[in-house]
């Protein structure tokens, strides 16, 4: 083994200072992650950190050990925090500066000033205690879809583990117990590890940030951002998900189709800010009273719609009164605004789980064009259309009987 320490501390020094500043200028870019600031400083003290140490002997021990020490602590500290802040968790300043603190202090006591194998124990237990934080932070957070969290879950406990293999819990261990100068080849070989470690972990910490990024823009293309459900383009595409479902497993499924009453002369009464809520009100109420095999979203204005997976007639109407009556209730009177709205529900139902979204929305809104004229606040359901389907290899003949075709018919 030819590269010795030094050169190594010296490319460390380079390599992490170049890091932390790429983290930095990463969250330059995208200031919205604001972990991945707390990242790049850390991984600019671990050089601050490194060039004390290099001055062990030309500097006081209380500079090139404890100093240096207690700014190492406090960079894993920061990418701990870091981990706290990326998931919405508050900054924990007891743990920003514990590990510092306890580090300090107990290189008063004689006993661990004096043994530097002590010391080595110590240290290393505070830093394999913040990096196993680390990975149970992200661990905790597991829920939210990132590819990128597990390989960071391993590899900060892994690299706990390396720096628990460096202590004299290490050098107890058969294969590691050996003479001081092979003890000196292995903390290069640990040391060169830990670089390697580091190098990767501010790879994955870019790559979770990257996807979170990619994610929230994912979520915000589907999302209506005013009630928090899903978009017109989001539903259609929930529908097709429904779709594929059905036809492997055929169920009744029901299509109900809602347009709020006079929406128009509520916004003209009261404000657009007062519509905005009204919308928010039907939306939340709306959500409760669905499965979570249905589907809802807002397809645009003042219109939404659900697709009720296994609801035969009875069951989708039942489900659609107590929407309409429901909302007519909570919405009575809106943030101290008796706005009195009311809303509208067209139902169409495929009992033999055939699933047309557009067919059953088209069918739904004829149903809601009959109920506004019956004088609004009413669910109607479509008339039933007759489904012929000759075999599995035939396309399925529909006998088209809606009331809007029989109107038209008559009217011809
Ligand atoms: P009807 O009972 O026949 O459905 O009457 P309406 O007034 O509800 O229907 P109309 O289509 O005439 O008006 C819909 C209104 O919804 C017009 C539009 O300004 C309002 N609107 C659409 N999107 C929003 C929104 O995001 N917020 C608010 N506050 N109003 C909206
Ligand atoms: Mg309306
Ligand atoms: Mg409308």
């Amino acid at each position: 083994m030819s590269l010795d320490i030094n050169t190594l501390f010296l490319v460390t020094i380079y390599i992490e200072a170049m890091l932390g500043l790429l983290l930095l200028f990463a969250w330059v870019q995208n200031p919205a992650i604001a972990a991945v600031a707390w990242w790049g400083a850390a991984h600019l003290l671990l050089p601050l950190s490194i060039v004390l140490f290099g001055a062990l002997g030309a500097m006081p021990d209380l500079i090139a050990i404890e100093l240096s020490n207690a700014i190492l602590f406090t960079a894993f500290a920061t990418t701990w925090n870091g981990a706290r802040v990326f998931d919405g968790r508050p900054i924990s300043y007891v743990g920003l500066f514990g590990g510092a603190v306890l580090w300090l202090l107990v290189c008063r006591i004689p006993v661990v000033a004096q043994s530097m194998e002590i010391r080595l124990l110590i240290s290393s237990f505070i830093v394999t205690g913040y990096t196993w934080a680390t990975a149970y932070e992200f661990w905790r957070g597991r829920n939210e879809p990132l590819v990128s969290r597990w390989p960071a879950v391993f590899m900060f406990f892994t690299y706990g583990a390396l720096f628990l293999l460096r202590t004299p819990l290490g050098s107890a261990l058969p294969w590691i117990r050996t003479k001081p100068d092979v003890d000196n080849v292995w903390l290069t070989v640990l040391s060169f590890e830990a670089l390697l470690f580091t190098i990767a972990i501010a790879f994955i910490l870019l790559a979770m940030a990257k996807e979170r990024v990619e994610l929230l823009h994912k979520r915000a293309a589907l999302v209506d951002s005013l009630t928090g459900i899903a978009n017109r383009r989001a539903f259609l595409e929930g529908g097709v998900t429904m779709a594929r479902r059905l036809e492997a497993n055929p169920r009744p499924v029901a299509i109900l189709l809602i347009d709020l009453d006079h929406f128009k002369s509520i916004n003209d009464s009261f404000g657009h800010a007062i519509g905005d809520r009204v919308l928010q009100v039907f939306a939340t109420m709306a959500r409760t009273k669905i499965c979570k095999d249905d589907l809802i979203g807002r397809l645009g204005g003042e219109e939404f719609a659900i697709a009720l997976y296994d609801a035969d007639g009875e069951k989708a109407m039942q489900i659609a009164e107590t929407i309409r009556t429901t909302f007519a209730a909570k919405a009575a009177e809106v943030d101290g605004h008796g706005v009195d709205a009311t809303c509208s529900i067209g139902v169409s139902v495929s009992e033999d789980g055939l699933f047309d979204m557009s067919v059953m929305l088209g069918e739904a809104d004829q149903a809601l064009y009959t109920a506004k004229e019956r004088g609004r606040n009413c669910c109607e359901l479509a008339p039933r259309e007759i489904v012929l389907r000759l075999d599995s290899s035939t396309p399925s003949l529909r006998i088209d009987d809606t009331k809007a075709n029989i109107a038209a018919k008559s009217a011809a």
